[in-house]
């Protein structure tokens, strides 16, 4: 049977521990497992709380920022979207898209799993991500509802 701290570090979610735990009753107690439980359960509450406790700090911090805003006649309750900034250098993006095949080749390079910068960058970083991909090639910026030979 693994210690306590072993099975922690090994599990880190609580229905995680709890079925390791679970695996071990026989060698250990019934009772000895049901408190590693509650242990586990209370570790996890208080490492919540104090998270709770930073966004706290956080939000006090920042409510001077919000007052200023609110001056300055900005609506707090109007949230950017999302996509308006490229979450890899942070600059304005742009609506833009790609093929599914080339978004693939570039932010997906192993064709499963998650993407970088939440699949949300703008079109200068896609080119970058693109080079790193081994796509290094001419760009051509076109109007996509417009007809491919149609330049306008
Ligand atoms: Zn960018």
């Amino acid at each position: 049977m693994a210690s306590y701290g072993a099975l922690v570090a090994k599990h880190g979610t609580y229905e995680e521990f709890e079925a390791a735990v679970g695996k071990a009753v026989g060698e250990i107690s019934l009772d000895k497992a049901r408190l590693a439980c509650l242990k586990y359960k209370v570790e996890l509450m208080e490492a919540l709380r104090n998270e709770l406790k930073v966004m706290d700090e956080m939000m006090d911090k920042s409510q001077p920022l919000l007052e200023t805003l609110i001056a300055l006649g900005a609506d707090p309750t109007s949230v950017p979207h999302p996509e308006r900034v490229c979450h890899r250098c942070r600059k304005p993006n742009v609506t833009w898209s790609a093929s599914s095949v080339l978004w693939n080749r570039v932010m997906r390079k192993n064709g499963e799993g998650s993407e970088p910068f939440a699949g949300i960058v703008c079109p200068t970083c896609f080119i970058v991500l693109a080079k790193e991909a081994g796509i290094d090639e001419v760009w051509r910026v076109q109007i996509a509802n417009h007809d491919q030979g149609e330049e306008k």
